[in-house]
């Protein structure tokens, strides 16, 4: 069922939303359910027994075991029928991440394969591409890599070197250059290479095959993390590409490559959810059995924190990709009945949302590099052994901060991107920042009324707080905005923990309409400690951007009206981080 309200990418921002309208979780229906399970089943069976050989790259093992995902169907949950898949709801394919997301290298792979690897032939390629490749990417008879990265253009992807040259006769382009970092490198038959055709100032995309003549690459690349991952260099000498396989048109790479990364994104953002709730997993349980000083060090409250604090993010994380990925969802759907091709579809989907993407692949990366850490700590001696499995998810998570573009990209591109749709009117952002400076003295009253209705107070407060800094920046630096990455970074902090925020707060008010039996009181605990700590984090970035752009007279006022707008009830998130931590220590699994 579509949700009654569709907000456009980044307009949860200026305008409020009822808990009717999102997404959450627990309304997942039977079919995500045994996907799911498949996945977890799978990973049981296939990967958790395997790790280390996994991590050892033992020769053939990461294909074999990718083409036994294919034989059960599960590289095929974004494919349609007529190429061999079965075509699942983005939603569905979410939750499949999620699940896949616990299984360490093997996730990496297979994100890469079925996402960033086999997408920009689905979604871009002609009728004789996708029935030519698709089909065997679907059951795992081909293997996919995504080349964008070079050694000398990384986050400037589009610096790239890599040339192409019509031929003489027209029959084909001949490719040079090389590629770094390329996931599944080693074996990956099909890859997704963007080169520039000539003298272009814009990127072109070309599908290559691996056994061409002039495709050779380097030893795998030793790694801190994902080691069974496979990753290299690879060179392009000569390499002729036939016109055929011009992937879109000339000068569409740089707009593949980009929009396929709104989609790795989000994707990523469901499986550190996996990766976080498995790692917590290991971390209640070790802190159930280890005693000292006389009993479980479960006991001790600073490890209750850091349990507790595990799962307010992971959660938080969880609340928010889902309900993005609704959104996504119904926009895919909608422009697929107003008659744009899937493919089309798929991909202008996903980018109405690039904000939330951009913002939630932040978010989700660094709540997973919290929970590892502390899952290490919380291990004490034996979290720095490789003999335990916090080892693997410590190295493992660092990676998600720095690929699908680094978080200091992603920061920038998600403020670029909101302010560039205020300032061609896709909503009435600029008019709502206006309106929360002239009002910026007025905050709603957050006590004295039932609780959801406070806590919609307090995140309208939080809007005005964020918003009433927007016409400041932008008179203070106009075109030379881009310049000030600090401010820019301060304003997509504020951003990410308050989306973060509301998705929590729909989803618990959903919960407690949805079932009064649920022992729904922790899950107001999760809010309220998520609410304290983005109450603390829109006041330090706020005030640090204040401080930067404004001088001493504006500053005064935007200070005091920002310390009124975060203000709220107090809590205590002691003892709200306790309740949490005891429903997470007596279940000695993750069940929230
Ligand atoms: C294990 C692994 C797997 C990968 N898989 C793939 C793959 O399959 N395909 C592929 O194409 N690529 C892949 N990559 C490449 C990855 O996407 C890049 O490493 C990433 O985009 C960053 O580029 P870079 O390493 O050149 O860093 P740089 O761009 O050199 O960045 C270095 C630092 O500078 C910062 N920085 C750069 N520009 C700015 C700016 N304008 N403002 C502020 N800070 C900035 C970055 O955030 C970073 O902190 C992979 C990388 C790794 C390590």
């Amino acid at each position: 069922m579509e949700t009654q309200s569709m907000l456009k990418g980044g307009e949860f921002l200026i305008r409020p939303v009822e808990y009717q309208d999102i997404f959450i979780p627990e309304e997942f229906g039977e079919e995500a359910r045994m996907i799911a399970e498949s996945c977890q089943d799978f990973l049981e069976a296939e990967i958790f027994p395997n790790l280390d050989r996994i991590d050892q790259q033992e020769d053939g093992l990461m294909a074999t075991l990718l083409k036994k995902a294919g034989d059960l169907g599960l590289l095929g949950l974004s494919i349609p029928e007529q190429y061999g898949g079965f075509e699942q709801p983005f939603l569905n394919v979410m939750r499949a991440n999620e699940a896949l997301g616990a299984g360490y290298s093997y996730s990496v792979a297979i994100m890469a394969h079925t996402g960033i690897g086999t997408l920009p032939i689905l979604y871009y390629g002609n009728d004789d591409q996708k029935a030519r490749y698709i089909p065997k990417l679907t059951s795992g008879e081909l293997m996919a890599a995504y080349c964008l990265t070079e050694p000398g253009a990384g986050s400037d992807a589009n610096s790239g070197r890599t040339r192409a040259v019509l031929s003489d006769d027209g029959k084909h382009y001949i490719l040079n250059g090389q590629k770094m970092w390329i996931t599944n490198g080693g074996f990956a038959d099909v890859q997704t290479v963007f080169a520039k055709i000539d003298n272009d100032r814009v990127l072109s995309a070309f599908i290559v095959e691996r056994d061409w003549e002039g495709v050779t690459m380097n030893p795998e690349e030793k790694k801190m993390g994902i080691k069974g991952s496979s990753t290299r260099q690879i060179f392009y000498n000569d390499v002729k590409v036939p016109v055929e396989n011009l992937l879109g048109k000339r000068g569409e790479g740089f707009r593949i490559a980009l929009n396929i990364l709104h989609l790795g994104r989000i994707k990523l953002g469901a499986t550190v959810v996996g990766g976080a709730k498995r790692t917590i997993m290991h971390s209640v349980q070790y802190a159930n059995e280890r005693k000292q000083f006389g009993k479980a060090i479960a006991e001790f409250g600073a490890i209750k924190h850091k349990l507790a604090q595990q799962v307010v993010l992971t959660y938080a994380t969880e609340s928010a990709i889902y309900r993005a990925s609704k959104d996504i969802q119904d926009n895919m759907g909608r422009l697929l009945a107003e008659g744009r091709p899937a493919g089309k579809a798929a991909i202008e989907g996903v980018a109405e949302y690039a904000v939330e993407c951009a913002l939630l692949k932040v978010f989700g990366s660094e709540a997973l590099d919290y929970v590892v850490d502390e899952a290490v700590q919380i291990y004490g001696g034996m979290g720095f052994s490789s003999e335990t499995p916090v080892d693997r998810a410590y190295r493992d998570s660092r990676i998600n901060r720095i690929f699908e573009g680094t978080n200091e990209i992603n920061r920038l591109l998600a403020v670029d991107t909101l302010l560039k749709k205020g300032m061609k009117n896709e909503f009435s952002l600029f008019e709502k920042a206006r309106e929360a400076c002239e009002t910026k003295d007025q905050p709603l009253a957050v006590e004295g009324i039932p609780y959801f209705e406070e806590k919609q107070a307090i995140i309208k407060n939080l809007k005005k707080a964020i918003l009433m800094l927007i016409p400041g920046i932008s008179e203070a630096y106009g075109r030379k905005l881009a310049e000030e990455e600090e401010v820019l970074m301060n304003l997509s902090d504020m951003l990410m923990q308050l989306y973060t925020l509301e998705s929590t707060m729909l989803r618990v008010q959903k919960i407690e309409h949805m079932n009064s039996q649920e022992d729904i009181l922790v899950y107001r605990d999760i809010l309220d400690v998520l609410t304290h700590e983005t109450a603390m984090t829109v006041y330090s970035s706020g005030y640090a951007a204040i401080a930067s752009f404004a001088d001493e007279e504006q500053q005064k006022g935007l200070i005091q009206a920002l310390y009124q707008l975060v203000a709220s009830k107090p809590v205590n998130p002691k003892e709200a981080r306790r309740r949490i931590a005891d429903k997470l220590i007596e279940e000695n699994r993750y069940c929230f």
